[in-house]
């Protein structure tokens, strides 16, 4: 999958962090690449309907993305995630 899918998606990766950032309308959303998270996400949060989205888990991982929780840490100081 090119990035020029992804961007038809409405995603696209921050370039030198390798997130994936959902950029639907002004979503911006930082999204985890774990399991099927983005495409889950996708559906519940804008609709996408499945023939766009059906190889696009695979796909996510040939990209090498970081997990957005793996991020540095946020702004306010606050710690990770409790469940890490
Ligand atoms: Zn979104």
């Amino acid at each position: 999958m090119s990035n020029t899918d992804l961007n038809a998606l409405g995603l696209c990766v921050e370039p030198g962090a390798g997130i994936l950032i959902c950029g639907y309308g002004e979503c911006k959303h930082a999204l985890s690449v774990r399991a099927s998270h983005v495409t889950t996400y996708l559906w519940e949060k804008h609709k996408v309907p499945l023939e766009a989205r059906k190889n696009l888990t695979k796909s996510l991982k040939t990209l090498n993305l970081q997990n957005s929780d793996r991020a540095p840490p946020r702004n306010d100081g606050s710690p990770e995630h409790p469940l890490l």
